[in-house]
C-alpha cells in the first residue's frame, strides 16, 4: 500500500497528503493539491510537506511533526484554511510516513454556529417565560427541558421522562375532582397529534398541590410524522384561587343583594302599610272632630231650640184656656213671638257659621274699618262699664291707622267686632286693657281685638272656632267666634287667634284691601213705591202658604197659589195677564224650586222672582245670581215688603 501512495491516496474523498518522515512530501490526491499549496512544475517528491501544510496553520505541522516522531500515535484537529474555511485534519502513522487528510468543515461548522445561537435563543426565551417548558420526543425522552418558574434553572435531565412525571405529580382534573389518566395528559394527546390549549390540571409540586395550565403541541419531522412534543405549563395556582375567591363573592354578593332587595321589599311595603294606617289613622281623627262638631252643633241648637219652643208650647196650651180674655191672648201671643225670635236668632247665627260663600257683590259697601272700630268701642260702652264697676276697669286703646278700607256687608263686620269685644271683656274679670288695632298691609286691612285677660290653653285655642263650643257653662253660646269666623271667610279674609295663658288673647281679622282706583260702590237704586203686583206664591206646606198670601194681600197685592213645581206651571201658564213675580219655596214635593225658576224665566223673561228657602240660600251660583232675591225662613214681613217693594228688575212697566 505504501509502494502505490498515488492508487490509493486517489481513493480518499477527501484533500490528503502523505508526509515522510524525511521532511519530504510522499503523495498527494487530486483534491490535495487544490487544498494545499504546492508547486505544480516539481515532482511531489521533492517538496517540503512544511511548505505543503504551512496555509492550514503552524499548529497542524506541529501537531504531524508530533505523530512523525511518534510523540502521539495520531491526532484530530479543526483548523483554519485559506478563504476562511475550516478543515477537521486527521493526523495518523502510515508505514513510515504520517497521512494528513483535511475534511472540509466549513458548511457545518456555520450550522453548529447557527443552531447554538438558536439554542441560546431558545433558553433566554424560555427562561424568561414565567412557565414550564418541557420537550420531549415521541417516546416520551424529556429532551430538554426549562423551568422558567419558580427555580428558573435550565434542567437537562436525559433520565427523566414524562410518564415518570406523570406519577410523581399525579394530575387531577380541579374541578371535578378526578385523577387524569396518562393517556388523557395534554402531552400524550399532543403526541397523538392534538393542540390543546390552556388545560387546567392540579399537580403535585414539591412545593405543594398547584394548579397549571397546560399548552401542548406536537413536533413534527421534515416528512409530517409526529417526532416529539412541547408542553408549556403555566401556574395559575394564585389565579386559581383568586376566580374561586372571587367566585365566592360574587355568590356571597348576589345572596346579600337578594336579602337587600327582599329587605327593602318589606320596608316599602311596611312603609306602605304604616303610610296607609296612618292616612287612615289621620282621615278617623278627621272624621271623628268633625263628628264631634256636628254632635256639639246638634246639641247646641237642640238645646237652643227646645228652649225657644218650650215657652211656645205652653203659651199655646194656655191660650186655648184663656181664649175668653183678650189680655192673656195679646200676653200669650207676645210671648210666642219673643220665643220665636229667640229660636230664628239661632237659627239664623247657625245658618251665619255654616254659609262660607263670598258675600256677593252688589248687597255691599266699602267699609272704614277705623270708623267702624271706633263704632263698636262707642257701642260696647254700657258694657266696659257694668264690668268696671263690678270690678276693676276696662280701659280702651286704639291704635287705628288712615284709610283701611275693605268692602262688604258693614253689619256683618259690626257684628263679628262686637263678638270679639264681648269676649275680650269676658276675659278680664279683673279688669284690664283692650286695644282695637286697624292698619293697612299691602294688598290685606287687618283689624285686631286683643285684651289683657285670661288668654286660652292650647286645646281652647284649638277649638275656639268651633261652633257651640264654650268655657263659659250658661253665660256663654259657643257661637261667637264661630260667626267671626265664618263672616271673615264670606269677606274673602281669615282669623287667627294668638294667645297665652293668664297674659292675654289677641283675635286678628284679615280682609283684602279696597282702593278709591277699584271704583266707588254704585248708590243703592232707589225704592220705588210698592205698587199692587200681580204675584204667584208656590210653597207646599199649607201654613206657610196661606199666610204669605195673607201677609201679602194685606199689602194690596194680588195673589195665586200652588203648592208643587207642576202646579205652578200650570198656574204662570194659565194667568191671563202676565204675573209680576213669582214667589217660590226651594224644597218642593216634585222636585226643586230652581227648577220651576228655570222653566218660568226661559217662557217669560220679565218675570221677577223670589225664591224663599229654608235651606241655606245658594247665593254665588250661578242660578242664585238669576233671580232677583233669595230670602231665608223664618220670613220676617218687613224684609219681603222691602224686596218686593225694589225697582223693577228691567224697564218694562206693568199694565197698572
Ligand atoms: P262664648 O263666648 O259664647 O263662649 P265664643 O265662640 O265667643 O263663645 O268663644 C268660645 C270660647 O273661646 C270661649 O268660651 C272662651 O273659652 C274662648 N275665648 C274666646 N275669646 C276669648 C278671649 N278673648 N280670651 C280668652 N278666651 C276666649
Ligand atoms: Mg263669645
Amino acid at each position: 500500500m505504501t509502494d502505490q501512495p498515488a492508487v490509493w491516496l486517489e481513493a480518499l474523498p477527501m484533500p490528503a497528503l502523505l508526509c515522510g518522515r524525511d521532511g519530504f512530501a510522499r503523495g498527494i490526491n487530486r483534491s490535495g493539491r487544490e487544498a494545499f499549496v504546492w508547486d505544480a512544475q516539481a515532482p511531489i517528491e521533492r517538496q517540503s510537506w512544511r511548505v505543503l501544510l504551512f496555509g492550514l496553520g503552524p499548529t497542524l505541522v506541529e501537531a504531524v511533526q508530533q505523530v512523525a516522531a511518534g510523540d502521539v500515535s495520531a491526532s484530530d484537529l479543526d483548523v483554519d484554511g485559506p478563504g476562511e474555511r475550516r478543515y477537521r485534519c486527521r493526523i495518523v502513522p502510515v508505514g513510515d510516513a504520517v497521512l494528513v487528510s483535511a475534511t472540509d468543515t466549513t458548511a457545518e461548522r456555520a450550522r453548529d454556529e447557527a443552531w447554538q445561537a438558536l439554542r441560546r435563543e431558545y433558553r433566554t426565551l424560555w427562561a424568561a417565560l414565567p412557565a414550564t417548558v418541557l420537550v420531549a420526543d415521541a417516546s416520551g425522552q424529556l429532551r430538554s427541558s426549562l423551568d422558567g418558574e419558580p427555580r428558573s434553572q435550565h434542567r437537562d435531565d436525559e433520565s427523566e421522562t414524562l410518564r415518570r412525571r406523570w406519577e410523581q405529580e399525579a394530575p387531577h382534573d380541579p374541578l371535578r375532582h378526578q385523577p387524569i389518566e396518562w393517556l388523557e395528559t395534554p402531552a400524550m394527546r399532543a403526541l397523538g397529534g392534538q393542540v390543546i390549549h390552556g388545560q387546567r390540571i392540579e399537580v403535585r409540586r414539591p412545593e405543594g398541590r398547584r394548579v397549571v395550565e397546560a399548552h401542548a403541541a406536537p413536533m413534527r419531522d421534515v416528512d409530517g410524522r409526529v417526532s416529539g412534543v412541547v408542553v408549556v405549563e403555566w401556574d395559575v395556582t394564585e389565579l386559581a384561587r383568586l376566580e374561586l375567591r372571587v367566585q365566592e363573592q360574587a355568590g356571597e354578593a348576589a345572596a346579600l343583594q337578594a336579602r337587600a332587595a327582599s329587605a327593602t321589599d318589606s320596608i316599602e311595603r311596611l312603609v306602605e302599610e304604616r303610610s296607609r294606617a296612618l292616612l287612615a289613622s289621620q282621615e278617623e281623627q278627621v272624621r271623628e272632630r268633625r263628628l264631634a262638631a256636628l254632635g256639639q252643633l246638634a246639641a247646641g241648637v237642640m238645646h237652643d231650640v227646645n228652649n225657644a219652643l218650650n215657652p211656645i208650647m205652653a203659651a199655646a196650651y194656655l191660650l186655648r184656656h184663656h181664649a175668653e180674655s183678650p189680655e192673656a191672648v195679646r200676653d200669650y201671643a207676645d210671648r210666642i213671638r219673643k220665643a220665636a225670635e229667640i229660636g230664628a236668632a239661632t237659627a239664623s247665627r247657625v245658618g251665619r257659621f255654616i254659609r262660607q260663600e263670598p258675600v256677593h257683590v252688589g248687597g255691599d259697601e266699602v267699609i272704614d274699618l277705623s270708623a267702624l272700630a271706633d263704632e263698636v268701642v262707642d257701642l260696647t260702652e254700657p258694657m266696659r262699664l257694668r264690668r268696671s264697676s263690678e270690678a276693676q276697669e276696662v280701659r280702651v286703646e286704639r291704635q287705628l291707622g288712615a284709610d283701611v278700607h275693605m268692602r262688604g256687608l258693614p253689619g256683618e263686620i259690626r257684628e263679628a267686632l262686637l263678638n270679639l269685644v264681648q269676649n275680650a271683656i269676658d276675659a278680664m274679670p279683673k279688669g284690664g286693657t283692650l286695644t282695637l288695632r286697624t292698619a293697612v298691609e299691602g294688598n290685606e286691612v287687618c283689624i285686631a281685638v286683643r285684651d289683657t285677660g285670661v288668654g286660652m290653653t292650647e286645646e281652647v285655642r284649638e277649638r275656639a272656632f268651633d261652633p257651640f263650643f264654650s268655657t263659659k257653662g250658661a253665660g256663654g253660646t259657643g257661637l261667637g267666634l264661630a260667626e267671626v269666623y265664618g263672616i271673615a271667610r264670606r269677606h274673602r279674609g281669615s282669623a287667627a287667634i294668638t294667645s297665652v295663658p293668664e297674659r292675654g288673647t289677641e283675635v286678628l281679622l284679615r280682609f283684602p284691601r279696597w282702593r278709591e282706583r277699584n271704583g266707588r260702590p254704585t248708590p243703592s237704586q232707589p225704592l220705588l213705591p210698592t205698587q199692587p203686583q200681580r204675584i204667584l206664591v208656590v210653597e207646599d206646606h199649607d201654613d206657610g202658604r196661606d199666610f204669605l198670601r195673607r201677609i201679602l194681600e194685606a199689602d194690596g197685592h194680588t195673589v195665586a197659589v200652588a203648592a208643587s213645581v207642576r202646579e205652578g206651571e200650570r198656574a204662570l201658564e194659565a194667568a191671563g195677564p202676565p204675573f209680576d213675580l213669582l214667589l217660590t219655596d226651594v224644597g218642593l214635593p216634585d222636585g226643586s224650586g230652581w227648577s220651576l225658576v228655570k222653566t218660568a224665566r226661559a217662557r217669560f223673561p220679565d218675570l221677577r222672582v223670589g225664591v224663599i228657602t229654608g235651606w241655606e240660600p245658594q247665593v254665588g251660583t250661578s242660578e242664585a245670581q238669576a233671580v232677583e232675591f233669595v230670602l231665608r225662613k223664618p220670613l220676617r214681613a218687613a224684609e219681603l215688603k222691602s224686596h218686593i217693594a225694589a225697582p223693577l228688575r228691567r224697564d218694562t212697566t206693568s199694565e197698572t
